[in-house]
């Protein structure tokens, strides 16, 4: 007789253990609203994806932050690329980033007037581009947080060609979480942080936010149980009246992170301050490259004169649904004016951008 193949359920999926604790989350509900910030473009999309807000007790409110590389892009740095390509240097970054609106046009924009602008999946298949194009200067516009800034690294420090260039505008997640708990009038009552970028960085990492500001963060990993475990986490030391970092995402981060990344990023990159799109000025948030490797700085390389760039297209809300002071319905031009074929605002150019997220799972706030 032949058997039935069946598939074994994927237990951080099991819509049992789901519903179980979802029960104990309204159990242990909270007595006024809260608000819980994530600052992952991958959280938004599982959340959004498995429709885990309908999950929440009414007081919980989830909330994406600064979580989208592309969206925080500051515009100078954009339009520094743009300049780039159209001076005839081959520019490379990733795709998203083609597409974001600079102050005059898109990378995407400039490579339809003649400009040579690429996408790439990494920074070395960038130094693959260098390495074929002997001739020609390629700058890789190097975007993203501490998940990607040592692959940049590992580039940088194993002696690159001498036609690659980087243009780094890389950010650094703790310090926008100082910067978040800065910004009246919202109080952010927890975070969850990003579990790819606390592999790296290790859990200790969140620790001087949750003790400066009194504030819960709880490492989270992008599986549906994942999330609602660790907002279970949440929700109990808020309880407990306890602010103390946690790791619900054991199986792939620990306290230190992962020390061999660590070493490449401050061997390449030293701390400096940076401007976040629709936030401004972070301090100590972004990763300059250091001056022993300056001859591969694009900066460095070719000084540009940077243009004054408009931060915030007019009506468009980016600022405040990257500061959590709103969410993309609030913004007028959602869904009307505004989309991911035609964005207005890097929100919604960005997969990982909340504005993208609820276009593409339907737009509501409570999916
Ligand atoms: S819907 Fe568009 S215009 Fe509105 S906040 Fe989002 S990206 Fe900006």
């Amino acid at each position: 007789m032949k058997r039935e193949h069946r598939e074994p359920s994927f237990q951080l999926r099991d819509p049992a253990r789901a519903r179980a604790l979802a029960d104990l989350l309204r159990r242990h509900a909270p007595p006024d609203p809260v608000r819980i910030v994530h600052v992952c473009g991958t959280h938004e999309m599982a959340i959004a994806q498995h429709g885990l807000r309908s999950l929440l007790p009414k007081e919980v409110e989830v909330l994406e932050g600064p979580g989208c590389p592309v969206c925080v892009t500051p515009t100078v740095d954009l339009d520094r690329a743009v300049k780039l390509a159209e001076g005839g240097a081959v520019v490379c970054t990733f795709g998203d980033m083609t597409r974001v609106p600079g102050t005059r046009v898109t990378l995407a924009e400039a490579r339809a007037q003649g400009a040579d602008v690429r996408v790439v999946l990494s920074a070395s298949d960038a130094v693959d581009v260098a390495r074929k194009n002997p001739g020609r200067d390629v700058v890789f516009f190097a975007v993203g947080f501490e998940t990607t800034t040592p692959g940049t690294a590992a580039v940088l420090l194993d002696a690159p060609p001498p036609n690659f260039y980087v243009l780094a505008s890389h950010k650094l997640i703790p310090p926008a979480l100082e910067a978040l708990m800065s910004v009246p009038p919202i109080r952010i009552a927890a975070f969850l942080a990003p579990g790819h970028v606390s592999t790296v960085i290790g859990a200790q990492a969140y620790r001087s936010v949750a003790e400066r500001h009194h504030v819960p963060v709880v490492v989270a990993g992008f599986e549906p149980l994942d999330i609602l475990y660790a907002i279970a986490l949440v929700l109990r030391q808020l309880r407990e009246g306890r602010a103390e970092v946690e790791n619900a995402y054991p199986r792939a981060v620990d306290e230190q992170g992962n020390l061999r990344a660590q070493a490449l990023l401050s061997q390449a990159f030293e701390p400096c301050d940076a401007v976040w799109r629709g936030i401004g000025t972070i301090p100590g948030s972004g990763m300059r490259i250091r001056d022993e490797l300056g001859r591969w700085d694009a900066v460095q390389a070719f000084p540009i004169e940077a243009e004054e760039g408009e931060e915030k297209p007019t009506g468009c809300l980016c600022s405040e649904v990257l500061l959590a002071r709103a969410v993309p319905t609030d913004c007028s031009l959602f869904r009307s004016s505004c989309t991911p074929l035609s964005p207005v605002g890097p929100c919604m150019v960005g997969s990982e951008g909340a504005c993208n997220v609820w276009y593409r799972y339907g737009g509501r706030p409570n999916l």
